[in-house]
């Protein structure tokens, strides 16, 4: 028994860092059980576990009982749509993801005694009054706005989460993601990174939605997936910001990225989405104090590696462009 591998859930498993977990988690000896429904992740993005003993899926909606046989070590609960065009798209499952689905892997937790991290996001900030974000700020969230879904779920899970802790002594994590990118994210899925580098592949103009001074600070996701493994590892059960803070403004990335592609193509300036916020930065020196976390990867360096899985996808899927239409429906308003 004591050489039992530790076995871990991570729901989300087919989207972009839930895969990037899964990897992780393999790597260091885990058993992983992957879960997702698919509604916004790809089987693609778990091709290259096809095979491995070490890792087992079960297509599943969170929102519905979770049930699983054995034991349990660890729980991530990544499963949540997490860009604003999947959130617009699908306003009720993610309440429901964040609110019911949490409420079901919580309730896995305790049955099986297991620990649970759960990703939260920057966006519990809002349109944040306070900057850098640190912990402590509450934020500054619009609820019924439309990427109120989205923010108030998170709010909520949260909530949640710590109630368990406090209430049943449930060991919890809450990692606060922000604006995290890298290999295996969606070419259209509306964030900015794949945006822009799938429109400089497309050869197309980039989309700017107001005057491209609001700001963003990029995550790299091996750096991210470091901060998530830290954190459940520590003993620390509140809201822990896991980002890089490297800030700059949505104008001075689009240049970058042209640089980058080498190409001629300009600038578009559309209406800004409402609701976007206009400047994001973490204050990670909780992270770094707790943890002994930093981000490690440059943006030059870890967009390189980015722009490079991109550009390698088959021709058709950079010619699939789901951000015009979003692009184009929100101008109509
Ligand atoms: P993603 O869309 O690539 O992955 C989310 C996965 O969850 C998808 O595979 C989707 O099919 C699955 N899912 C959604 N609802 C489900 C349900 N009801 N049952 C089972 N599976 C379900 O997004 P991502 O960027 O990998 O984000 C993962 C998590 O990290 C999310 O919870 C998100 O809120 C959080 N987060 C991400 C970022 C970021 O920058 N990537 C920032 C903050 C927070």
């Amino acid at each position: 028994m004591a050489n039992q591998k530790k076995r871990v859930l991570i729901t989300g498993a087919a989207g972009f860092l839930g895969s990037h977990l899964c990897d992780r988690f393999l790597a260091e000896g885990f058993t992983v059980l992957g879960m997702d429904n698919f509604i916004t992740g790809h089987k693609d993005n778990l091709h290259h576990l096809e095979g491995n003993p070490n890792f087992e899926f079960i297509e599943h909606d969170i929102t519905k009982f979770v049930g699983i046989e054995g034991s349990l070590d660890y729980i991530l609960h990544f499963a949540s749509p997490a860009s604003p065009i999947d959130y617009v798209k699908i306003p009720i499952q993610t309440l429901k993801v964040g609110s019911l689905g949490t409420h079901n892997l919580l309730g896995l937790a305790k049955a099986k005694d297991a620990r649970i991290l759960i990703a939260s996001t920057s966006e519990v900030y809002g349109d944040p009054l306070v900057h850098p974000q640190p912990e402590d700020y509450f934020g500054n969230v619009n609820t019924i706005g439309p990427r109120g879904v989205y923010d108030e779920a998170k709010r909520f899970q949260e909530s949640m989460v710590m109630a368990y802790h406090r209430f049943h002594g449930l060991e919890t994590r809450i990692a606060r993601i922000f604006n995290t990118y890298g290999p295996r994210m969606r070419l259209n899925d509306g964030r900015v990174v794949p945006a822009f580098i799938g429109q400089s592949l497309r050869g197309e103009n980039l989309t700017i939605f107001g005057d491209g001074q609001q700001t963003r600070s990029f995550c790299y996701v091996d750096d991210l997936v470091e901060g998530v493994v830290r954190l459940l590892f520590s003993n620390y059960a509140e809201p822990v910001n896991l980002g890089n803070p490297d800030e700059l403004s949505i104008i001075d990335f689009a240049h970058e990225i042209l640089e980058l592609a080498k190409s001629e193509s300009k600038l578009d300036f559309m209406k800004l989405t409402e609701n976007d916020p206009l400047q994001r930065q973490p204050d990670i020196s909780l992270a770094k104090q707790l943890l002994n976390w930093t981000p490690k990867i440059s943006r030059k360096e870890g967009i390189k590696h980015t722009f490079s899985y991109f550009a390698a996808l088959p021709k058709e899927q950079l010619l699939r462009n789901e951000h015009k239409d979003f692009t184009t429906r929100n101008n109509e308003k």
